[in-house]
Formats: C-alpha cells, structure tokens, sequence
C-alpha cells in the first residue's frame, strides 16, 4: 500500500502533533509534581517548626518540678526514715496535692534502689508504693545525677507517659529520686488540633522508630521499621511498652524524585485505601524523639489531571494555530505565487497580442493599399485618357498660338494662352487628386464632408464612367453632412463601390449610376447601378475575401476591405437587388455633429433628383 505525499505529510504532522502533547502531559505532570513536592516540603517545615516548638512548651513546663520538689525536706525525710509510716503518709498527701496542682498524672519518690515508697496515687489499686523502678532509664540518668527524661507506657497503670525525674540529695550523696508522671495524651490531643489544621498528620517516634504519639489512632505504638526479632526483644526487655505487641505499619516508600533527605515518600496502605504521604521528621534530642510530618499528596494529585488537561488543550489549542497559520501563510505564498506568474502570462500574451495586432493592422494597411492601388490600376485607361485629353489640347492651342503669332492676330493668343491656363489647372487638379488618392493612408479618422468626399472619388472614376458610356445621376449637395471617417478610405470604398456599378453593367442599357444621399438618424451613401445585380446566393459571399466574378484582374478584394473600412468608421454597408434589376449598395454611417447638443440634420427624404454630369 503507498500512500500519497500528502498522506504522508499529513501522517508526519499527526505523529509530531501526538509527540509533543505526550511531552507536554509529562512535563506539566513532571513540573507540578516537584513544585507540589517543593510547596508541601516547605511547608511541612513551617508546621515541623510550630509543632516542635509548642511541644516543647508543654514538656518544658514540666521540667522543672522534680528538681523544685527535690529541694523539699519531707522528701528527704521519708528517705531516710523509710520505716516512718508517719512521714511517709505526709509525703503521700502533699504529692497527691501537688499532682493535683500540676496536674500531672503520678508523682512518686523512689529509693536508691529504683523503689518507690511514696506516691501520689497512694491509695489506687494501681498504687506505685512499693514497686521496683530501677529498669527504668529516667531512674538510672537521675541515680547518677542528670534531670531524667523519658517516655513509656507504665507498666503499672498501662497509660502512656512522659517522665521527668530528679535526684534527691542528702549533702554530696543522692538518696533517691523524684519522679513526676504527664498525661501524654493530653499533649497528643493537642498537637492533633494543629495538625489537623494544618491538613496534615503526625507521629513521634522513639529511636527504634516506634510510634508512641501520632494524630492517627491505630499507628500509635507500631514500628515505622521492619521489626527483627532482635529488635523486638530489646524493646520488650526495655519495658517502655509495658507489655504491648509493637506492630509494623504497612508504609511503603515511594521511590520516586520527590524524596530527600529531609523527605521521605510514603504511601499507607488502610481499609480505605492507599494514601501517599510526604513525611518530614526532626529530632527533638532533650525529648529523646524524633518529631514526623505526614502531609497528605493527594491534593497534589488530584489537582494533576485538571492541569494536565489544561496545558494539553493549551498546547493543542497553540499547535493547531500554528499550524492553522502556516498553512495559510503557505496557501497566500502560493496564491501570490500563481497571482504574479498569471500576472507575467497575461503581459507576454498582452506583449504579443499587441506586436501581433501592429503587425495586423500594418498587413490590413498594406492590403488596403494594395486594394487601392488595384483599383486604380484598373482604372489606369480611361485616367491616362483624362490626362492625354488635356495634354493634346494644351498641345493644339500652343501651336495654334503659335500660328497666331506669325500672323500677328495677337488679340485671339490671349484668349489662347488663358485656355491653356484653365487647362493646366485642371491637370493639376486630376494629378493633385490622384496624388493624394493613391498615397498610403494612416488612417486617421477626421470630420468628413460628405459631398466633398463624393466630389473627390467622382474625379478619380469620371474618366472610366465617360468611358465606358454610363450615365451619372447625381445631385451635388442637396445633402450637406459630415461623417467621422478618414476621408481617403472613404473615398476608396466609393470608388471601389462605383467602379464594381461600372463593370456590372459592361454588357447592360442603358447604363446608369445613380448616387443618392439619404439623412436620417444616420447618414446613407446609396450606389445604384443599371447591371446584372447580385445573385441571392452570392449576397454575402461577395463580401468575403478573394471572392470575385471579374474577368478583369481583380483580387476579389474590394468588397471585403471596403466592409472593413466601413466597420471601422462604426458603419455597415449591404446589398440588395433593385426591383428593376441592377444592384444596390447601401453605406451607413453615423452622423458627426461638431456640437453634439444640436440634434443631426432632419430627414432630407431619399428623393431621387437626377442630375446629369457632363464631361
Ligand atoms: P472584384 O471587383 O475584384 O471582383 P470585389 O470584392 O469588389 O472584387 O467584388 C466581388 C464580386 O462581387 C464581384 O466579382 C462581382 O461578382 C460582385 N459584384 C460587386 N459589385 C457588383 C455590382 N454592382 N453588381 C453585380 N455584382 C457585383
């Protein structure tokens, strides 16, 4: 299977297009995943910062009571005199005063031996008089002179506690220790209110990373730590849970960039499901424990998809602008392109157009000269005979005057030479006439007269009409009228007109040649003759090119130039056979008025005056 180019391209832009949006899903899902880390991160450390300090607070209030309490007597006293029920039973109510006051959870004296003989909750069934306490670490660091502090789940009263202890001094020698017992679960309680304001959870871990605070109920007292067997021993031999069962929390880190250092990323598997956290710790050394954030992820993720979506749409949105746009600028590049290699065609083809039409009208020139020039060639005879006319009798008079002068009849050789005068003139006037009638036009249209232009072509062809017998009528100008028109050409279709009437009606009588002016809207030059007329057939034809009946050397040209001539002058000119036989040949021409406003000449009537011109 091939696929077509633009297939192929279109194949191309779809797999870029795919490309970059899955690289702007994973960049925008890369991008907002570390910002939403980075934020979480810095914010964990403000709330790490505002739990950390108020737990600090809490404990530190506590501190200093077993060292204040040491300092008093009566603890010495029912050291020393242990046996002294008395004092003892002193000692019990003014700690039972003073957890009251405190309100603390236990306060009790223990002996050198880590005993207690003294305590405030003296009279409960949990009572810590008589118990042995010296496993405990608070005991062992206040024995050997520190301020003791330590967390654990009393074995006697199974409550969860923070201990402060203090050694009792008899002059340089440490008689026991006072120990003073806070509800932890209060402090809890507490740091719960904070952190679920903040959106986050906690947990304070012991440094075998067991969970003994947390704002979640069941992760209190389970191991964030895989637990060996080892480890569970150790723990159980240190007694700080009592007897509890220390579990693993089924925390799994996610392996993933977001994790640091100072960051760790989990995800908790419960009941309802996996929820991925970003845990921050800090350890709080005077407490023993390390302090854990635990900033939920979800929002992060959740807010994903949404973002996602948007810069996908984005991307795509500008994609397929881009796109949108290069394709157009493309089609307008190749629009303009066509646009200029048209605009090129069009002046090549406007070029030769132009050269071919010069050449056209040079040929049309050259043909209407050649026409022209047939014409007068057929007519040749009869002006060679209007020219020889007046040639013999100059001639004749010269050498009449002549005689006259021998004879001295002076008085007639004036009237001789004015003859020979007038005669010259009118040779001057026939040359001048064929002068101009032969010469090649430029075809420049001018206002015409009309009978002029009629005078003018009756005097190149009135030698052939003399000739060859026929008889003009013709009434000089009955009609006055001017025509747009170059005035040789018309000349020459009249001609060519007249001298067509003249061999038509060769073998005919009579033979006559009428020519009449006819005014109306337009102007009409009608050219009747007395001849064989043209046959219907042949109506049209005779207007074609080389068309011809003559058996004389004519080119068949006449016709079709003069129709051309005519055209161009923005006339018609057509044919019909006259009823009595005889063609006639109608020319129209549009009238021209120097002054447009003034309406044409009216209707003159199309009367037929005859008027005979003599030789
Ligand atoms: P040519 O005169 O050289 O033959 P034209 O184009 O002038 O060429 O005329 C074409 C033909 O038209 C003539 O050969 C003739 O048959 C016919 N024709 C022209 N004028 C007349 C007319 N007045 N009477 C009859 N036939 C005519």
């Amino acid at each position: 299977m091939s696929f077509s180019l633009r297939t192929k391209k279109n194949i191309l832009i779809t797999i870029i297009l795919l490309g970059g949006l899955a690289i702007t899903l994973k960049a925008t899902h890369w991008f907002y995943l570390e910002q939403g880390y980075q934020d979480t991160a810095e914010r964990s450390k403000q709330q790490m910062t505002e739990l950390v300090n108020f737990l600090d607070g809490s404990l530190s209030r506590y501190e200093s009571i077993p060292h204040v309490l040491s300092t008093n007597p009566l603890l010495k006293n029912a050291l020393l005199n242990q046996q002294d029920g008395k004092s003892i039973q002193k000692l019990n109510l003014y700690l039972e005063e003073i957890k009251h006051i405190t309100e603390s959870l236990d306060i009790y004296l223990v002996d050198a031996l880590g005993v207690s003989i003294a305590a405030s909750n003296w009279q409960k069934s949990y009572s810590f008089i008589g118990k042995d306490f010296s496993f405990r670490p608070y005991y062992q660091q206040a024995i050997s002179g520190q301020l003791g502090r330590y967390y654990a789940v009393g074995t006697t009263s199974n409550k969860r506690g923070f201990y402060f202890s203090y050694p009792v001094y008899e002059q340089q020698s440490i008689l026991g220790v006072i120990v003073v017992k806070l509800d932890i679960t209060e402090i809890e309680q507490q740091s719960t209110g904070i952190a679920r304001a903040g959106g986050y959870e906690f947990a304070i871990t012991d440094p075998d990373n067991i969970i003994f605070l947390s704002s979640i109920n069941h992760w209190r007292l389970r191991s964030l730590t895989p637990l060996d067997q080892s480890r569970q021993y150790a723990i159980h031999a240190s007694k700080r849970y009592a007897s509890r069962v220390i579990n693993e929390l089924t925390l799994s880190p996610l392996y993933d960039a977001g994790a640091t250092d100072e960051h760790n990323l989990y995800a908790f598997s419960s009941l309802k499901g996996q929820f991925d956290y970003m845990e921050t710790h800090k350890a709080m050394a005077k407490a023993g424990w390390s302090v854990h954030i635990m900033a939920p992820l979800t929002p992060i993720y959740q807010s994903l998809p949404l973002l996602m979506t948007l810069y996908g749409s984005l991307y795509l949105l500008l994609a397929l602008a881009a796109l949108f746009g290069y394709e157009r600028r493309k089609n307008l590049l190749r629009i303009q392109q066509a646009n200029d290699l048209l605009e090129q065609r069009v002046q090549a083809r406007t070029q030769d157009l132009q050269a071919s039409n010069r050449k056209l009208n040079e040929t049309q020139d050259e043909l209407i000269q050649a026409a022209k020039l047939t014409v007068i060639g057929n007519l040749s005879a009869s002006i060679n005979h209007e020219i020889n006319q007046p040639l013999a009798a100059i001639r004749s008079y010269a050498q009449n005057t002549k005689t006259m002068i021998s004879r001295n009849q002076t008085e007639m050789v004036t009237d001789n030479i004015n003859t020979i005068i007038s005669l010259t003139d009118r040779l001057a006037v026939i040359v001048g006439q064929f002068k101009s009638f032969t010469r090649k036009s430029q075809s420049r249209d001018s206002a015409t007269d009309i009978n002029q232009c009629i005078q003018d072509a009756l005097t190149i062809i009135k030698p052939e009409i003399d000739k060859q017998g026929v008889e003009l009528l013709y009434r000089a100008n009955e009609i006055s009228g001017q025509v747009w028109a170059d005035n040789v050409r018309l000349q020459q279709v009249l001609v060519n007109l007249m001298s067509n009437a003249i061999v038509a009606m060769q073998r005919s009588a009579p033979k006559r040649l009428s020519l009449t002016l006819v005014l109306e809207s337009q102007l009409c030059i009608k050219i009747q003759d007395t001849g064989s007329g043209v046959q219907e057939s042949q109506m049209e034809k005779i207007f074609e090119p080389f068309f011809t009946t003559s058996d004389r050397q004519g080119l068949g040209l006449g016709l079709s130039i003069s129709r051309r001539i005519i055209d161009s002058m923005q006339g018609s000119i057509r044919v019909s056979n006259a009823q009595t036989g005889g063609a006639i040949f109608e020319i129209t021409l549009p009238v021209y008025s120097s002054n447009k406003a003034s309406p044409d000449h009216a209707s003159q009537g199309d009367s037929f005056n005859e008027q005979k011109h003599s030789s």
